[in-house]
């Protein structure tokens, strides 16, 4: 169906193709199936950082429990679809600003990322004579092996490591203005695999009940973050949601008397599988034995496989139409690599793939590109025109 909405948007189009395209039916089937099989004591929210397209937003308003904001412009974004959907504020480095808007806003729930950070969350709440429900943001001292990106468990910039915790639940004791309502992990990035998943949230639920029994804390939810992934080396292995269901459900059993609600803040895997990244092939050419295939745009549009220096995987449109006096440039059966339009030899997408024929002017179709594609990309670099956006129902 895809194949054949770009081929028709081209037979439409001069000017080489190049454009995302968010399949807005596809994601809600996706989200409501997410939501239908998620267990009751569970919430899910959208990390919107992954993609925070204004379309995307408002498919997700109605189906998501809400949503996660990592700065005020974030929360802005989600307040102008809804005035009152949930939203967990979290990241590190907030400004007084910042939280005093979130504070403005309504947010559900404040991460705390730091002791810095809750004696300021704790100030403005005084100043503005409220009481805000936070979270501490942990960074445990062991991660999930297997994650793609580490955030806990490794040196970074985010949460409290687990020996500070207890200071920081100290001083949380001691501050009039914030209410601690449990503890926020997350520590990862891009997991597909279910089991380690279901673990990690058991190794949460434990760390959490510890502290709770240790300072007779009163909490309510434990968060545990996003980070289920896409496979993007063999995309017909996916994360196994009915399989990591089934062991969330033991989990949650095992911690039943916790009373806990547990949430879920996922960027990649609400959005990733919707969005596709469209992209005329301009060149074909060898050079030094080996095969490039040059696209209309490139990392600029799309930095994901560049960040990460993996393939990217794609299937190819046929675009029968060639106008040239000339020929046309052709390979079959050859293994190329796929590069951009940008003066840098970082811009390439995918690496020695296997193709059976390829052309001038047939179209690149990105899957797997509805996050951390376009949001995470330097769009003004060497000031190429941007790709258009097409929504689909
Ligand atoms: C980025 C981020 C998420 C979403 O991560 P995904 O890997 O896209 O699921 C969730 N929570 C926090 C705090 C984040 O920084």
């Amino acid at each position: 169906m895809i194949e054949r909405i770009v081929q028709s948007l081209k037979k439409e189009r001069k000017n080489p193709f190049c454009a995302y395209i968010y399949d807005l039916s596809k994601l809600r089937h996706h989200v409501n199936q997410l939501m239908g099989t998620l267990p009751q004591v569970c919430r899910l929210f959208y990390a919107i950082k992954a993609n925070s397209d204004l379309s995307l937003l408002k498919a997700l308003v109605p189906i998501v429990h809400g949503f996660e904001a990592a700065s005020l412009g974030e929360i802005e974004k989600i307040r102008a679809v809804d005035e009152k959907i949930p939203i967990l504020f979290g990241g590190p480095g907030k400004t007084e600003e910042e939280i005093a808007g979130a504070m403005d806003y309504g947010v559900s729930l404040l991460h705390v990322e730091s002791v810095h950070e809750l004696q300021l969350v704790n100030y403005i709440a005084a100043q503005k004579g409220i009481s805000q429900a936070i979270l501490l943001r942990v960074n445990l001292n062991h991660s999930v092996p297997n994650a793609q990106l580490k955030m806990a468990g490794v040196p970074t910039q985010f949460g409290m490591e687990e020996g500070k915790i207890p200071s920081a639940i100290s001083l949380v004791q001691s501050l009039s203005n914030v209410k601690l309502h449990g503890f926020h992990f997350h520590a990862m990035s891009n997991n597909v695999d279910g089991k380690t998943h279901a673990e990690f949230v058991d190794h949460c639920f434990g760390t959490a009940k510890r502290w709770q029994k240790e300072w007779h804390l009163d909490l309510s939810y434990l968060n545990v973050g996003g980070g289920i992934g896409i496979n993007y080396r063999e995309i017909e292995h996916q994360f196994n949601w009915g399989d990591f269901i089934q062991r969330l459900e033991h989990v949650l059993e095992k911690h039943r008397d916790s009373g806990y609600k547990v949430l879920f803040e996922c960027g990649r895997y609400i959005t990733s599988s919707c969005g596709y990244y469209a992209a005329e092939v301009l060149d074909i050419k060898q050079n030094h034995g080996q095969t490039f295939c040059v696209i209309r745009g490139g990392s600029h549009h799309f930095r994901l496989p560049a960040a990460w220096k993996q393939s990217h995987p794609f299937t190819i449109i046929p675009i029968e139409k060639w106008v040239y006096p000339f020929e046309r440039p052709e390979i079959k059966e050859t293994i190329i690599t796929v590069a951009g339009e940008l003066c840098t030899p970082n811009d390439i997408l995918a690496r020695e793939v296997p193709v059976s024929c390829l052309r001038a002017g047939d179209i690149l179709l990105f899957h797997y590109a509805g996050a951390y594609g376009w949001a995470i990309s330097h769009h003004e670099f060497l000031s190429h025109p941007h790709p258009e956006h097409f929504y689909i129902e």
